[in-house]
């Protein structure tokens, strides 16, 4: 039996992040995943502003950084008409090579196991982790971070409800531009023109030399029209946004196309002795919306920074003290905004209602505005640039 202050059960990236946090504050911590290398995953490719900003905190976003591919500037399109280019804040990274980045920074101190935890023992003093290579783990609790796979939390009498049954789904490709060395812009995003189109967004940023595209779509995981994608991807793209055809030139896609459909669930019941829930494991995002790895940052920010050194400094380890974690005002606004942020951006993309109509509207004549004053300001301190464009006739049905 192997005896630790913190057992973490899953090492992606919300259990690796807290791994190298923990190591490197000094708790006594063991990570338990059954790969030693985090293995190629269709997951998250980049980390926005705001997630740099949560990073920062943890004292890994340097490393993290390094391993990135920064965007110099983001343009906004709609309507193959760019109305802003905002100064980028986007850094591109395949999800295997970030989580393998944070893994690097787990400190020698702390053990990593490579196996599949089996069994969990919860109590409100010890709990224990039985693995698949016959290992037995004691620990003063269990940081519970494996994702989606809901075997544990299931043994453990923990429910989940799903909130939206393929919410949306994720495709994602590399783009070439064809007789030509790069693409105009450094970074796109793209909004789909017409709610009949069932899509929110495609975007585009680079990781190393690749331009790596992710389209966001709502449809039914069985639906004809992903056979159609991979098929035939850059004609069905074309024939989806018309308008990329200005923006993008020729082009085409290279490498494997991946498609991946999202369920929103939350866990319940949660609140219990020894154990605690991060990441998707506690409850899934939206890709889309763009908030899985904020909300997997914000749950180890706070769970590593503030409330674990505080749990490991008096005896016990029962519920009402880990509910501290759970009801923390800053994890709470992040998940509640991750909720709210998926269900708003697929009723922004496919309700032609009268109110999100006015809606996209709004939005499109805020970034125009944004993005002609963003302009103006550069053109006054740097001489004429070129003005982002808004087209002559938009169509009808936005
Ligand atoms: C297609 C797609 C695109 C996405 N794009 C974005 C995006 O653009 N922006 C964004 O913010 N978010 C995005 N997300 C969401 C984001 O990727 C996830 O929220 C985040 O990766 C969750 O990390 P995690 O550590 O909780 O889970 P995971 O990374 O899944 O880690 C779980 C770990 O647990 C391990 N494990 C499982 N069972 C056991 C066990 N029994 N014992 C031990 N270990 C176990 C697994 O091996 C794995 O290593 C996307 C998600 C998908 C699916």
């Amino acid at each position: 039996m192997r005896n630790t202050d913190v057992v973490i059960v899953g090492g992606g990236f919300a259990g690796s992040l807290a791994a190298a946090m923990l190591g490197n504050a000094d708790v006594a911590a063991i990570l338990v995943d059954p790969h030693a290398v985090y293995p190629e995953d269709f997951r998250c490719e980049k980390l926005d502003g705001a997630q740099v900003e949560i990073l920062r905190k943890t004292g890994l976003a340097e490393a993290v950084l390094r391993a990135t591919t920064p965007d110099r500037e983001s343009w906004v399109a709609r309507f193959g008409c760019v109305v802003d280019r905002r100064p980028g804040d986007q850094h591109g990274i395949f999800y295997a090579p970030l989580v393998n980045t944070l893994r690097g920074q787990i400190p020698k101190d702390v053990t990593q196991i490579f196996s599949k935890a089996t069994a969990l023992a919860t109590g409100a003093d010890r709990q224990r982790v039985t693995l698949s290579n016959g290992e037995e783990i004691s620990a003063r609790l269990i940081v519970l971070a494996n994702g989606l796979n809901v075997g544990l939390r299931n043994m453990l009498g923990l429910s989940s409800e799903l909130l939206s049954e393929c919410h949306s789904i994720s495709i994602g490709f590399d783009a070439k531009p064809m007789g030509r060395r790069e693409f105009a812009f450094p970074a796109l995003t793209y909004y789909a023109d017409r709610t009949s189109d069932r899509a929110a967004l495609l975007t585009l940023f680079p990781i190393g030399t690749i331009m790596r595209a992710n389209l966001f779509v709502y449809r039914a995981a069985n639906d004809p029209w992903l056979r159609q994608f991979v098929a035939a991807p850059r004609e069905i793209l074309v024939a989806l946004m018309p308008g990329l055809r200005k923006l993008m030139g020729d082009f085409e896609i290279a490498g494997p196309v991946k498609i991946r459909p999202v369920d929103l669930y939350a866990t319940r019941n949660y609140r219990r002795d020894g154990i605690v829930l991060v990441g998707d494991a506690f409850a899934t995002s939206c890709p889309a919306a763009g908030t899985g790895a904020r909300k997997a940052l914000t749950d180890v920010e706070r769970l590593c920074n503030v409330h674990i050194p505080g749990w490991l400094a008096t005896p016990g380890m029962g519920a009402e003290k880990i509910a501290a974690f759970y009801d923390d005002p800053v994890k709470q606004d992040c998940d509640k905004f991750s909720l709210e942020k998926a269900f708003a951006l697929r009723s922004f993309s496919v309700d032609p209602g009268l109110r999100w109509r006015a809606h996209r509207w709004a939005k499109f004549l805020a970034q125009y505005a944004i993005g002609t004053l963003r302009r103006r300001r550069e053109r006054l301190t740097s001489g004429v640039g070129p003005q982002p464009s808004v087209p002559a006739a938009t169509r009808a049905e936005t």
